[in-house]
């Protein structure tokens, strides 16, 4: 038998905090009291107020920062999920590379549309840069690829939907990263720059509908490179390309 005090008490960890957050005793952006103290204050052990701390950090609603603590996330950030539940069922349901690529480009044409209604020159221009960095990294995939991924969060946080911002955030995340091992094969990336212009162009023209297409072309177009790259890195296993997990290398 679990002893009760090691029952539900990580859950207790993070009933107690939101709590506190609730309460106004913890603050957004304030750093928690260190470790030793809150699991006293808490009366759990330090395990227990750690498994509690990670849920929470998985949920947005705490971020560890290496060497400087844990803290309550700005109110002002753009909340983000933690891809790792998504990564997890990926992993147990064999969620395909395809369904991914389906879920994202759901969201996005969503979000590109909102986009398009909603940006302000500030915004227009913080995409504009991204879209320049494109261009001037063509040769240099890996750094395309943080363009890229910069020009499509500047897009989200623009459509000012942070529910759809954060379901964009934790798909896309995983899809990046599969990308990540697979893009310094790439050989797309000036007409990847191109059609990022053109959803860049119809935000700025405030056209909806021409968002939400140049949105679904590119990312149709970024699946295909996808597939590809993986199929050129090892031709033996390209039936397999489907599954996420087995385009990893390291794996
Ligand atoms: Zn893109």
């Amino acid at each position: 038998m679990v002893p009760p005090e090691w029952g539900n008490s990580s859950e207790e960890v993070v009933v107690r905090l939101q709590e506190m957050i609730q309460r106004g005793e913890l603050n957004h952006g304030d750093r928690l009291p260190p470790e030793r103290d809150l699991a006293k204050l808490l009366g759990v052990s330090r395990p227990t107020l750690r498994a509690g701390i990670r849920s929470l950090a998985a949920v947005g609603i705490l971020q560890s920062k290496q060497g400087s603590g844990t803290f309550v996330v700005e109110a002002e950030k753009s909340p983000t999920l933690d891809s790792s539940s998504l990564r997890m069922m990926t992993a147990l349901h064999g969620f395909t590379s395809a369904e991914m690529f389906e879920a994202r480009i759901a969201l996005e044409m969503s979000i590109a549309g909102l986009a398009a209604e909603r940006a302000t020159s500030e915004q227009m221009t913080l995409m504009s840069e991204e879209i320049a960095g494109m261009f001037a990294t063509l040769d240099e995939p890996e750094q395309f690829l943080v363009h890229d991924m910069n020009f499509h969060q500047t897009v989200a946080a623009t459509s000012g939907n942070r529910i759809l911002t954060s379901l964009m955030n934790m798909v896309a995340k995983i899809l990046f990263e599969a990308r990540s091992k697979t893009v310094k094969r790439a050989t797309d990336l000036k007409e990847s720059a191109e059609m990022h212009r053109n959803i860049y162009r119809a935000i700025c023209e405030r056209s909806s509908e021409a968002a939400r297409a140049t949105m679904r072309d590119h990312l149709l177009m970024a699946q295909k490179a996808q597939l590809q790259e993986v199929k050129n890195e090892n031709p033996a296993t390209s039936n397999e390309k489907n599954k996420i997990s087995k385009s990893k290398k390291s794996s």
